[in-house]
């Protein structure tokens, strides 16, 4: 069960509402995030909802069957919204594009990509400044001094930011020069991890694991939520099957079952879903269709020039036209929507 607790619940109030839920079955977990105080209840036994739900503090409650709880759609109907200030939105209703590099390589780069995005009214940007790479060989990333660099030509332009969070430690210096904190598909169980971005009050995309299930994606999203952070954002990224054709299986179905379960954003990933350049617009397009709220990519002026993940980047060419083929794709799928 979820319980809403009113803003000026007493401290005396809260402890008999505990001491009340706890006599019934269940175990409790309070959890305050930007926008609420909550209490989630966790039992099997069932109870009179009346008789609970009048009591004084409460605003509401709700009774939530999932494994998931704060992030389910069974107790919050309305979807959330991610708010980005200056008018840059993450929401149900809505379409996001998110486009840049796989890494953040030099200021020459970051400069071409924020032109190109300014010239297609992209106004978020991805990149990784810590990159997870399977070779330990490979580039890793420019590090904070890439993302300072980045944050100061990026916020001239009013782009907001979206980059890879490895590990706890990098949570508070990557704060200031962030505005969504990206988990990667190798850190999506890092519970640890999650638990840290639960106390930040900046935006968390999570990306699926790379052999992750769905309910494994939203149990990932609910470390966060209810570590305090209500501002959450799912990504399908594709998983790892038995198909060697493709870099990853992009699991389409995964966004209406997605979005019939929880009140999060979804954003597809087409990018790290199929691994090829050539495949990634059509990937792209099915994503919206198959009811994301915003697609991510990865562009960049040359990519066979790109430190990492080139073989799936677009050119400046390929974006502008599938930035535009997103928009017009979404307004199609309004109008089904409408049928
Ligand atoms: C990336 O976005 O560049 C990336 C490493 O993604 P993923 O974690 O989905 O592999
Ligand atoms: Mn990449």
């Amino acid at each position: 069960m979820i319980i809403q607790l009113k803003e000026d619940i007493s401290e005396k109030q809260k402890d008999l509402l505990k001491a009340e839920v706890n006599q019934i079955g269940y175990k409790i977990t309070e959890v305050k995030t930007q926008l609420g105080d909550y209490l989630v209840g966790i039992g099997k036994k069932e109870f009179d909802i009346r008789k609970i739900g009048k009591k004084e503090g409460i605003k509401d409650i709700h009774i939530v069957s999932d494994e998931y709880k704060l992030v389910s759609k069974k107790w919050k109907v309305n979807p959330t919204s991610i708010d980005l200030g200056d008018g840059v939105c993450i929401k149900d209703g809505d379409m996001a594009i998110i486009a840049g590099p796989c890494s953040i390589e030099s200021e020459q780069q970051i400069r071409k990509i924020i032109q190109h995005l300014k010239e297609n009214g992209i106004k978020m940007m991805r990149g990784g400044v810590f990159k997870p790479r399977s070779s330990p060989y490979a580039f890793r990333g420019l590090g904070i001094e890439g993302l300072q660099l980045w944050y100061n030509l990026a916020k001239e332009e009013g782009i907001k930011i979206v980059t890879e969070v490895m590990q706890v430690s990098q949570i508070e210096e990557m704060y200031p020069y962030t505005d969504i904190y990206q988990v990667g598909a190798r850190n999506t169980q890092n519970f640890n991890l999650l638990d840290e971005l639960g106390k930040v009050d900046k935006a968390v995309m999570i990306k699926r694991g790379i052999s992750g299930t769905i309910e494994e994606l939203l149990q990932s999203a609910e470390y966060v939520f209810s570590g305090g952070n209500e501002k959450l954002i799912l990504c399908e990224r594709g998983i790892r099957t038995y198909e060697r054709a493709s870099r990853n299986t992009l699991d389409l179905n995964a966004v209406p079952i997605l979005k019939s379960k929880s009140h999060l954003p979804v954003i597809v990933d087409p990018s790290h879903g199929i691994g090829i350049r050539e495949f990634v617009p059509q990937m792209a397009l099915a994503g919206v269709m198959a009811g994301a709220d915003g697609i991510i990519y990865e562009t960049h002026e040359i990519p066979e020039k790109a430190y990492s993940d080139g073989q799936q980047t677009l050119d400046f060419e390929q974006s502008a036209l599938l930035a535009d083929w997103i928009r017009k794709t979404f307004a199609l799928r309004k109008k089904f929507e409408l049928l």
